[in-house]
Parts: C-alpha cells; structure tokens; sequence
C-alpha cells in the first residue's frame, strides 16, 4: 500500500484575494475564496485526536519509461467515464496482463466493482514495469470502503477496507444578512456547525432576538473526509461572533479532568447560568428573527418577551431548576413556571404541549426541551411568552447580567493560552480577511 505522508502547512494571510496557487497540498485541502467570504483549511493546532494531524496523499509516480529499473511500483489514479468496463478502465490505469481481470471476475468479493462502476469514482492501481497489477483500490459507494486488491508474487487476495478518513481543520466566515442560516448556507457550512455557534454563544446572544443585518461570524472546526467526501463535521475549535458591533470569541478548552467547554480569551467560560433564548434555535425557528417590533414596547406592555415562532417549535429551560408550577393558567394558557437557586423563576406560556413526563418538582437541566411552542390561552397565534422573575419582579431577561462560571486559573490557563491563542490567531487572520474585501 502506499506510505501516508503529511502535507504542507497553508495559513491565509490578510490581503489575500485570489486563490494562490500551492500544488497538491491546496488541492487537496481545497481552499476557495468567494467574495466577501473566505475559506480556507489550515492545520490543526489543538490537540486532537492522531488521525487528525495528518492528510493521506499517494504519491503519485511517472508512467513507466524503458529506462524504469524493475521492481519499481508505479501508481496511478484514474476516474471512471461513462461507458467504461472494468477491463476498460485496468486499461487506462496500466493494468496489461490479463491475469488481473480474471481474477476479478472469478471473486466474488470483488463483484462490487463491477456493480459500482459509476462515473467520476476515484480509483488507484499500482503496477509494475510490465503491467502487472501489485494492489488497487476502489472505493464503494457508502464512501466508508474501498475494495483493496492486492499481488503479491502468486499470491492474489481481495478484501474490504474503511476508507483512511482524515480530519482537516476548516476556517470559514461570513457576514448576516438576513438569518444566520442564509449565511452559513451560502459559506457552505454544515448545518450542525451553525446550530454549534448559536450555542456557543447562547448565553451572550439571543439568536432570535439579537442578530442584525451586518453581524459578522468566523469559525474554526473540523470536518471529517473519507475518499475526497466530507463525511460529518466535528468540533468547533474557535470561534468569533460580532453581534450588534459588540465582539464576542470563543475557544475550545479540555480541563485536567477530561471536561471540554468554551473560553473566551481571557478563558473566562462563555456558559452562563441562563441562556439568552428560551426557543431552541433551528432552521425553522431562525427565520423569523428579523421581523420584530422593538422588544422594549412589548416588554413594558406585559412583562415577558415574545417569539413567534412555528407552533411546535421546542421550548428548553434557560436554566437548571426545579418545575414549580405545570399546567394550564388562564390567559396564559398551558404554563411551566421553573424556580432556580431559590431567588429567580421562569415562565414559559402558551404551550401546546409539555414535554412527556415533566410534572412539578421534576428537576430540568439548562437546554432541556419542556414543552412545544403553541397558542393556548390568551394567544392570537403561535408564539412563547417568556417571563423572568428575580425575587418575585419581573426583569427583562434580554438585559439582565448573568452571573458567570469559575474563570480558568493557574496552570489551566496558561496551558488554555498556549492551546487558544493560535487559534485565536486563526480568527484574526480570517476576520481581517473578511474586513479587507468588505472595504
Ligand atoms: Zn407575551
């Protein structure tokens, strides 16, 4: 099989406007810069798991001249094209003798490459000075394994192999100008990272409320590939949002107990003990951000906040609690009332349904789904009032300070700012980027 080997390291600098050309190693890390936005996949610099440091290239050689001394192995990619056979496409990877074919044929493990010569689907062969098939790779169809053919001497033998998967680190950035959603989307960054981001900050940020045309975000994560597909995104290492002109960043942290959070710079933990949003924030949920009358006047009209949002829509305590009150209440309608720390409750109205097996003194954790989004009571369409009481008086939750946890000290934090800060570093290029090509 063919040796791993590690690719260059690639960082954007700020100014950057067109793609620069570096060879194999761009290609494969698959920087694109569009427009206002920028990507670009840049090495990991935090700890991460060993499969994650490392990009898997084949060398590829020259095709096999007179002057080859034997035994040399020369490899070959090739895709498949329409109309193409498995004897076809041995062909145009170098495969002459007929002895691989056959084998093929007879095997019954092999049968899937004759079944899933689809168009465009990478495959690699390695073969000797005279055209003797040494090993072949095909990858299949789940994206997860590849058939490996192998030759050694007489000795031939199929088996099935998962796919080498790589973890890259992706930069990527862009600017709101309508939901969060429609810029990620347009960024091409997967849903999971976007929801990752909205709860990152959910304890700065109501990402129902707060954002605004013009808010900015940068984010670090990263993205798993196996054979040239992205499979499923990973963690988010970094990340900055620009809220409202108010700048909020954020890095991932394992403490010396294995437990995993996000710091801001000064590795403070951005995890509050209240959330800034009742709903839980989803693609649905999202679109209806911007069309709001200012929260003040409805504040002072009924003391809570309202968000329309979709009947159904999930309802998660902003804190952890304990249920005080369940049930239906007049004009509220059907209502979950949570006390915690004894000093402040919150008050979630018009339900259409509690979450399965809640009652009072159920104890809920913070981001707990308790109920569905509806219009009971005293409603004229599908929205959450939301009520926030410290000692009995209504507050606006969207304006009260929210006590902090612990901050990191000592040793942890300086190993958080050896770890964070080229991370951070990372969020500086990619915003001053995003600056440049705004002005
Ligand atoms: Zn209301």
């Amino acid at each position: 099989m063919p040796k791993k080997r590690w690719i260059l390291d690639h960082c954007p600098r700020a100014g950057d406007r067109l793609p620069r050309h570096i060879g194999l190693a761009a290609t494969v890390a698959g920087i694109s810069f569009l427009g206002v936005m920028a990507a670009s996949a840049v090495p990991p610099v935090a700890p991460l798991p060993p499969e994650a440091r490392q990009t898997v290239i084949e060398p590829l050689a020259l095709q096999p001249t007179t002057e080859t001394p034997a035994g040399s192995v020369f490899v070959r990619e090739e895709q498949v094209r329409r109309g193409d056979t498995v004897a076809s496409l041995l062909n145009r990877l170098g495969v002459y003798g007929p002895q691989a074919l056959s084998y093929l044929r007879d095997q019954p493990a092999a049968a899937p490459i004759f079944e899933q010569l689809a168009p465009g689907r990478q495959v690699t062969a390695a073969t000797d000075a005279h055209g003797e098939l040494r090993w072949l790779r095909f990858p299949l169809n789940d994206h997860e394994t590849s058939i490996i053919v192998d030759h050694q001497g007489d000795v031939w033998d199929v088996s099935r192999q998962p796919l080498a998967a790589e973890t890259r680190v992706v930069m990527k950035s862009g600017v709101i100008r309508s939901t969060l959603f429609g810029a990620t989307d347009a960024m091409d960054v997967p849903d999971a990272i976007a929801l990752r981001l909205a709860e990152i900050f959910g304890s700065e940020i109501d990402f129902h409320r707060d954002l605004r045309e013009g808010d900015r975000f940068s984010v670090v994560y990263e993205m798993v590939y196996s054979g040239g597909h992205a499979l499923r995104p990973g963690r988010v290492l970094a990340a900055e949002f620009v809220n409202q002109d108010t700048r909020y960043r954020a890095a991932w942290f394992e403490d010396a107990h294995g437990r995993s959070d996000y710091y801001d710079p000064d590795g403070k933990p951005l995890r509050k003990a209240f959330l800034r949003s009742p709903l839980e924030f989803s693609r649905v949920s999202s679109g209806l951000s911007m069309r709001f009358h200012p929260i003040l006047r409805q504040w002072r009209a009924h003391k809570g906040v309202d968000y329309a949002a979709p009947a159904g829509t999930k309802v998660r305590a902003t804190t952890d609690a304990i249920v005080e009150f369940i049930g239906g209440r007049g004009g509220y309608g059907k209502l979950v009332e949570l006390r915690h720390q004894g000093r402040t409750t919150t008050a979630y109205a018009h339900l259409s349904r509690f979450a399965a097996g809640l009652r009072a003194g159920t104890r809920v954790s913070q981001g707990e789904v308790i109920g569905f989004v509806g219009a009971t009571g005293w409603a004229t369409g599908p929205h959450l009032h939301y009520e926030f009481r410290i000692d009995g008086r209504h507050r606006d939750p969207l304006r009260v300070a929210l006590p902090g946890a612990v901050p990191l000290a000592g040793g942890q934090l300086s190993r958080f700012r050896t770890e964070a800060d080229p991370l951070l570093a990372r969020l500086d290029q990619i915003a001053g980027l995003n600056l440049a090509l705004l002005d």
